[in-house]
């Protein structure tokens, strides 16, 4: 726990800069405008695990976490600053630490999740009422959640028309560098704790062995990121952002969840690159990527305005979905064990890496709902744990997307067939050799169906079904019919035989 106690001493009042998700220094407007108040600086971090309205970071997140304080740290200090840490509740250490220091200002970037909005509202006037100001910015968003609205002035529920708003704004504005010098504030009586304490990595025991050897948080790496992206990857993003065999997307998303890049930095770094020649990426490549960052926006902008986005159905006719009860089943989707090898690569590549390629979240998160039939909140849940870019907006958007039930969501009745989508999108089955060695020696012609490999196949890849490898959990065909029969006993819907 921190301390936090008066100290004579302090001659001058700071400005708190209050850092959250918005772990950088460069284009952080909460932190360029306390710098320009020509203060000095008390640039804290807060980390309340006790909080029960704040959703609590699932383990992967906490993980990179550390890394990307740790990294901030480091930045801040050759700066002249001084990152500090406290352990408690965030509601009485702020204040804590805005009266003890004597502090005039508290500075932050906003966020817009329900309980954070609410946190924020309270601990505005709980600084009010002590006669300190708060000043807050948009540090994590090309636009607020409430700039962009139909013309009736409604939030928007579909992307296509949110993202032609959104682009009709006009360019972002341009990102503020770092600064340069953070004139510290001397505070020997405000005892912060070192990172350490925070106890936010796994010891016992400790799993994050190869996503150690995966990521690299901190700001300088998400720079580091985008300009090997445009230089390399982006070539072709268009198509080949759906080949998880391929390093084709950006593995930014980590980054973009705790503050380490801004979307308008990517958005400028991404523009100019493509104006100067500096990218190996075609116009077509380049708006598909930006267009992605539209769908986070677009997740955000349902989050502010749908704020039970995470825990109800955005389409109420789900509430009365028969959705099933089946652990066995569900801890087989978590393990990647469920006999579909696209599945279970993606379920594996999450617990090793805590990333999964989009098109594969996409194809585990349609097997968890439709196959399986299990609620998609669990479904949620488990990728909130698991997932280092676990996003309080894009995981509750994409979810219910998946389950049909959301804003603009796919329809129910698209259900991918597992073993489609993998010939598709890992055609020789490289990215399931990759995470399900043991079917490392199968031909590519049954990689995607080991149960459909003759005899001799699969005596000759080392593998016997049911031992080394399981048999299907469901039959995909079953599957489906039982999927369309559930849906059908809520919806009126006209259903399609769409097979994916
Ligand atoms: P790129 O293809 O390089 O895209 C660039 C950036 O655009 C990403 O970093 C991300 O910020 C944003 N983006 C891309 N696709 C989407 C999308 N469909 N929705 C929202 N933003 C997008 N993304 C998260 O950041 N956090 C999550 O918790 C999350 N949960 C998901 C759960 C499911 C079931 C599904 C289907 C998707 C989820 N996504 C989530 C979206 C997407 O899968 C990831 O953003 C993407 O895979 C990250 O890889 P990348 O950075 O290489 O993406």
């Amino acid at each position: 726990m921190s301390e936090v106690t008066q100290s004579p001493s302090t001659k001058v009042s700071p400005a708190i800069v209050w850092f959250r998700d918005d772990l950088r220094l460069g284009d952080n407007p909460a932190l360029s405008a306390a710098v320009a108040s020509g203060l000095p600086l008390l640039l804290v971090y807060i980390w309340d695990e006790h909080n029960k309205e704040v959703r609590q970071l699932g383990g992967a997140s906490k993980w990179w976490l550390h890394g990307s304080l740790n990294s901030l740290c480091a930045s801040i200090s050759p700066r002249g600053g001084n990152l500090q840490l406290f352990v408690g509740d965030t509601k009485t250490t702020i204040l804590e630490l805005a009266k003890a220091s004597g502090a005039t200002e508290v500075y932050w970037n906003r966020r817009y999740g329900e309980a954070e909005v609410e946190l924020d509202k309270h601990i505005k006037e709980q600084l009010k009422l002590a006669g300190i100001t708060t000043r807050s910015f948009n540090g994590q968003l090309l636009n607020e959640p409430w700039e962009v609205s139909t013309k009736a002035g409604t939030p928007m529920k579909v992307f296509t028309p949110y993202w032609r708003a959104a682009r009709e704004r006009g360019e972002p504005a341009r990102p503020t560098p770092a600064p340069q010098k953070l004139i510290p504030f001397a505070t020997p009586a405000l005892k912060s704790v070192p990172l350490e304490a925070l106890n936010l990595k796994p010891t016992k025991p400790d799993w994050s062995g190869e996503m150690q050897a995966f990521w690299k948080p901190g700001e300088d790496h998400a720079k580091q990121s985008v300009e090997r992206f445009l230089s390399d990857a982006v070539d072709g993003y268009g198509e080949n952002r759906n080949r998880p065999d391929k390093r084709s997307t950006s593995r930014l998303s980590p980054h973009l969840r705790f503050g380490e890049i801004s979307p308008r930095q990517i958005w400028h770094a991404t523009r100019t690159a493509f104006e100067n020649g500096n990218t190996v990426g075609k116009e077509y490549d380049v708006d598909k990527f930006l267009t992605e960052i539209g769908w986070r926006e677009f997740s955000y902008h349902l989050l502010f305005h749908f704020p039970k986005l995470r825990s109800a159905n955005f389409q109420s006719k789900f509430n009365a979905f028969p959705w099933k009860t089946d652990s066995k089943a569900l801890l087989a989707w978590q393990q990647g064990k469920t006999g579909y090898p696209i599945v279970d690569a993606g379920m594996r590549e999450l617990w090793r890496t805590g990333w999964m390629h989009n098109r594969v979240r996409m194809i585990v998160g349609s097997f968890l709902v439709k196959h399986l039939l299990i609620d998609w909140r669990q479904g949620e849940d488990w990728f909130w744990d698991t997932l280092v870019d676990a996003d309080p907006a894009s995981n509750a958007a994409s979810w219910q997307w998946i389950a049909g039930s959301g804003a603009d969501a796919a329809p129910y009745f698209r259900i991918f067939a597992p073993v489609i989508q993998g010939e598709k999108f890992d055609p020789n089955g490289d990215y399931v050799r990759h995470y399900v060695p043991e079917l490392a020696r199968l031909p590519k012609q049954v990689i995607h169906k080991p149960w459909t490999a003759p005899h001799p196949i699969l005596t000759k890849a080392g593998i016997t079904l049911g031992i080394d490898y399981p048999h299907p959990i469901v039959v995909h065909e079953d599957a489906r019919k039982r999927a369309l029969a559930a849906f059908k006993s809520i919806s009126a819907e006209q259903i399609s035989d769409d097979q994916h």
